[in-house]
């Protein structure tokens, strides 16, 4: 249980929350089965919304078409009643972080529009990339086809605004070109560092442009791949440990940590062994807080670090109960008793 660790305030501005919710969560390839029913198994897709606020997707994976059924049925049912305006972080065009694009309902509106940024791609504008695996063979509509409209930015390292969102991009070492994004509204910042290769020779330092895109954020959701035997026999594949993942957030002062991109051959209890150990490490590194992210977890930003939402037993039973988006918002405040939840039992 998380009980007591959420319990230390973080200080930050007072203004309208910023929601960070889980659509997806694992890395490479999709799963399924019930050994994977907690964590879920679709791939990386995490949304940042709020009140009034038009919404940041984090990669676009297999996790999209869940959020896109939830906009969808939003619509319909009279909550929303405009076409889809939002903005989309690339990290890059791995499959298991583009996979979802053919398969987001609400560009299927006329009048939806989705700004898509990525890195620049090496000799080839980006819409011409993606446009090399978003039509026939591959698949059967091209994306000029679709209703709604996708405008590609080739993105550069740096900063810029999304609306009043201040996002920074910066190089990550993976296997080819890819960002991680820093995302900073109303004085609260998440960063995202979806795949991150792990040195594999000398001390583990960290990639200074992700040091500063990570530094002091109230959220870090990290690449945490492998355990230590895994990343032996897979140590150029891109990707780390999760105590690497423990070790970034300590080097850069993040508050909470959330393990994310699973990889598919971790089931619920393997994640849950994986979480008590990095929460172990994490006491020795001084990191205040981890979670292991699953789909449907929604963690609010507002003046302190809360935790909204999370399942206890197993996340059909919720959502069920929910009725609605599948989202059960469970507000903490300052003097509010932490719920109990269920990662990390
Ligand atoms: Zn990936
Ligand atoms: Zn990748």
């Amino acid at each position: 249980m998380l009980s007591g660790r959420l319990a230390g305030t973080v200080p930050t501005t007072r203004g309208t929350v910023l929601n960070v919710t889980f659509y997806g969560v694992r890395g490479s390839t999709p799963c399924s089965g019930g050994e994977f029913a907690r964590y879920g198994g679709n791939t990386s897709c995490v949304v940042l919304d709020g009140p009034g606020r038009s919404p940041i997707i984090l990669d676009l994976g297999t996790g999209l078409r869940v959020y896109g059924a939830e906009f969808t049925r939003r619509d319909m049912d009279g909550a929303v009643g405009e076409p889809f305006r939002g903005t989309a972080l690339l990290t890059h065009l791995h499959w298991d972080h583009v996979q979802g694009i053919p398969f987001f309902a609400p560009l299927l509106s006329a009048g939806a529009e989705l700004d898509l940024h990525a890195p620049i791609q090496a000799g080839e504008p980006l819409a011409d990339v993606v446009r090399g695996f978003l039509s026939p063979p591959y698949f059967p509509v091209e994306i000029e086809a679709l209703p709604g409209q996708i405008r590609f930015h080739d993105t550069e390292p740096g900063r810029f605004q999304v609306d009043d969102a201040t996002v920074t991009a910066a190089w990550v070492p993976h296997v080819g070109p890819t960002f991680g994004y820093r995302v900073e509204r109303d004085g609260r910042s998440v960063a995202y560092v979806s795949d991150h290769q792990q040195p594999t020779a000398g001390p583990a330092a960290v990639d200074p442009a992700v040091l500063e895109i990570c530094r002091d954020v109230d959220l870090l959701i990290h690449d945490a791949q492998y355990d230590d035997a895994e990343f032996a026999q897979r140590p150029d594949w891109g990707h780390c440990t999760v105590d690497y993942a423990v070790e970034v957030a300590a080097a850069s002062g993040a508050h909470t940590l959330a393990l994310f991109h699973h990889d598919p051959g971790h089931d619920d209890r393997r994640v849950d062994e994986l979480l008590v150990s990095a929460r172990e490490l994490a006491d020795l590194r001084g990191v205040p807080e981890v979670i292991a992210a699953h789909e449907g977890l929604t963690v609010t930003l507002t003046p302190r670090v809360e935790l909204a939402r999370s399942v206890p037993d197993g996340r059909s039973g919720a959502r069920e109960a929910s009725g609605t988006t599948g989202q059960e918002s469970v507000g903490v405040g300052a003097d509010a008793a932490f719920p109990q939840v269920a990662v990390g039992r």
